[in-house]
C-alpha cells in the first residue's frame, strides 16, 4: 500500500504509464453523500486531489477506489479536529498547568456560555444605566471571603505581581528575601518581573535565613514595596530562618512602607478543614500584609486569572495604572470567577460542588475501589496491547501548591505486552513510549504517566468513567504492534 503522506497537487493528469489512477471526477462523482455533506464538495475535491497526487509521487500498486475515498476523508477528518480539545489528565497531578490546571464546575460553565451568546452588563450599572466597573461583578465577593477592603482582576497571578510592582513601586526599590527569589514555572521568575516593571531589587538575608533586622537595615526613602513571596514549588529545610511575619509587617508600618504577598495559590478556605494539608488563606495573608496577590486557577478552583486583593488605597493605585487595562480579562473570567466565587458562600457544600477541592479531597479507599472495579473493562480494552493492574500510588496538588505535601490514591498500571511483528524489536521502555503514544492519540486522548516501563493512570481525577471507556474502545477497532 502506498502511504498517503504526500499531499500537494498540481494537476488532475492522469499519471503516465502503466498504472491507473482514477480521476477526480470518478472519485468525486462515487462519494457517499454523506461525506460530501460532512465536508462539502469543495473541501472533498481538494482532499481526493491531495491524495491523488500522493500516489503519482509514488511506485506501487493503486488502491481501490473506495479506499483513496477513505483516505481523503480520514485526511479531512483530522484536519477538522479542534486543536484544543478534552483529554483524561489520568497524571496523578490535579492542578495541572500544560493540561488545563482547575477544572469548572458546570454551573460556572454554564455562566459562561450565557454571557459569550449575548450581550451582557459588564460595564454598564443595570441601577443607573451609567457605565460600571467590570470588576464591581466580584469586588464585592472577594472581599466578604477574604477580609479585604478591595480587590482587581488581572489575567493571571504573573500579571498582578506585575502589576502591584509597578503601581506601587516604580523607579524605586522592592526589598525582598534571597531566600525568596524563586523562579515558578520556567518563565516567571521574581527578579526578570521586578525589572519589567521597573522596580529595582534589593535583596536582603541569605537564601536559608533572613531575620528582621535585615528588611529593617534595608528599608530607606527610595523604597517603594516590602515583598514577601510564597516559596509555592519548593520547600527549605534545615538551618532556616525567615522573619516573623506579624513583626515584618509592624516594622512595614512604622516606616511607612507598603508589604505586599505574592501567595500564588490563592486559598480561600481552611484546607485542613477538609482534611488537606494546611496553606496559608488570602485572609491569614491580609492580616500580615497590605496586598495579596494570588491565581484564579490553582486552590481556588476557577478559571486562569490573577486577583490583586487588599487596602482600598493601594488598590485604587493599582486600579489607576494604565497597565490594568492591558491586562485586563474579558467577560468569560468574570462570569466564571464570580459562579465560583458563590459557591464559596457555602462551605458545607464546597467539597462536593468545587470540582478541585472534589478532586484533592477523595478518599484513598474509594480510589482503589474505583480501579479495581475498572479494571477489568479497561484490560477488556486495551487486550492484546497491555495487562491492567491496579497499584496504590500518590497524587499531587500541582501548581505550585502545597509542594511537598502528596495524596494517597490508586492506579490502573498498564504494562504492554509483546505481541505482534514489529514489538520484538522493541525494548519495553520503547513499547511503553509507543502506548503512551496510541493513548494520546484516542479520540478524547488518556494522559498517564510512565513509570518503571509501565503506564500509570491515577483515578484520582477520573469521574467521566464512561468516557474513559469508549475512548479506550477505539483501541480496539485499530489494533496495531506496539
Ligand atoms: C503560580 C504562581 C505565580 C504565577 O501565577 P500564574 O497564575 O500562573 O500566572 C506567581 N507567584 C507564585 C508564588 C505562584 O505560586
Amino acid at each position: 500500500m502506498p502511504s498517503f503522506t504526500k499531499t500537494r497537487s498540481t494537476s488532475d493528469d492522469p499519471a503516465p504509464g502503466p498504472r491507473r489512477i482514477p480521476s477526480v471526477e470518478r472519485l468525486v462523482g462515487g462519494a457517499s453523500p454523506a461525506d460530501l455533506a460532512a465536508y462539502g464538495r469543495i473541501a472533498f475535491t481538494g482532499a481526493i486531489r491531495a491524495v491523488l497526487a500522493g500516489l503519482r509521487a509514488e511506485a506501487g500498486p493503486v488502491p481501490e477506489e473506495a479506499a483513496i475515498r477513505a483516505e481523503a476523508g480520514r485526511q479531512l477528518a483530522a484536519e477538522r479536529r479542534p486543536s484544543l480539545r478534552p483529554v483524561f489528565n489520568l497524571t496523578g497531578t490535579v492542578l495541572h498547568t500544560n493540561l488545563g490546571r482547575a477544572l469548572l464546575p458546570r454551573s460556572a460553565a454554564e455562566a459562561v456560555a450565557a454571557v459569550m451568546v449575548q450581550a451582557s452588563n459588564l460595564e454598564f450599572d443595570l441601577a443607573t444605566g451609567a457605565r460600571g466597573e467590570r470588576d464591581d461583578h466580584v469586588e464585592a465577593l472577594i472581599c466578604r471571603l477574604t477580609g479585604a477592603e478591595a480587590a482587581v482582576v488581572v489575567n493571571n497571578n504573573a500579571a498582578a505581581v506585575l502589576l502591584v510592582l509597578n503601581a506601587l513601586a516604580m523607579r524605586k526599590e522592592v526589598v525582598v528575601s534571597r531566600g525568596e527569589l524563586v523562579e515558578i514555572g520556567g518563565s516567571f521568575r521574581v527578579p526578570d518581573v521586578m525589572v519589567r516593571a521597573g522596580c529595582r531589587l534589593r535583596e536582603v538575608g541569605t537564601t536559608n535565613r533572613t531575620h528582621l533586622r535585615d528588611y529593617a537595615e534595608a528599608i530607606r526613602p527610595r523604597t517603594g514595596l516590602v515583598m514577601k513571596v510564597h516559596p509555592s514549588n519548593y520547600g527549605i529545610a534545615g538551618f532556616t530562618a525567615a522573619a516573623d511575619p506579624e513583626a515584618l509587617y509592624a516594622l512595614c508600618r512604622e516606616r511607612g512602607v507598603p508589604l505586599a504577598d505574592d501567595l500564588g495559590s490563592g486559598n480561600l478556605v481552611d484546607l485542613a478543614a477538609y482534611g488537606l494539608p494546611p496553606e496559608p488563606t488570602v485572609r491569614a495573608a491580609l492580616e500580615r500584609a497590605d496586598v495579596v496577590t494570588f491565581s484564579g486557577d490553582k486552590l481556588l478552583g476557577a478559571v486562569q486569572c490573577g486577583i490583586i486583593a487588599g487596602r482600598a488605597d493601594l488598590i485604587a493605585r493599582v486600579r489607576k495604572n494604565p497597565l490594568k487595562r492591558a491586562l485586563r480579562v474579558d467577560k468569560m473570567t468574570y462570569a466564571a470567577l464570580e459562579a465560583v466565587l458563590r459557591l464559596y458562600l457555602h462551605p458545607e457544600r464546597l467539597a462536593e460542588e468545587l470540582p478541585t477541592l472534589r478532586l484533592l479531597t477523595r478518599e484513598r479507599a474509594a480510589i482503589a475501589a474505583q480501579a479495581a472495579r475498572l479494571a477489568p473493562a479497561v484490560a477488556e480494552r486495551l487486550a492484546g496491547w497491555a495487562t491492567v493492574a491496579v497499584m496504590d500510588c500518590i497524587s499531587q496538588i500541582g501548581s505550585g501548591a502545597l509542594p511537598v505535601e502528596t495524596l494517597p490514591s490508586a492506579a490502573l498500571v498498564l504494562t504492554p505486552e509483546a505481541a505482534g511483528g514489529g514489538s520484538a524489536r522493541r525494548g519495553a521502555g520503547g513499547r511503553c513510549k509507543r502506548l503512551a503514544e496510541r493513548l494520546r492519540d484516542l479520540p478524547v486522548p488518556v494522559i498517564g504517566r510512565i513509570q518503571d516501563d509501565a503506564i500509570l493512570l491515577d483515578l484520582r481525577t477520573l469521574e467521566d468513567e464512561a468516557g474513559l471507556l469508549d475512548s479506550l474502545a477505539s483501541l480496539v477497532s485499530h489494533p496495531t504492534a506496539l
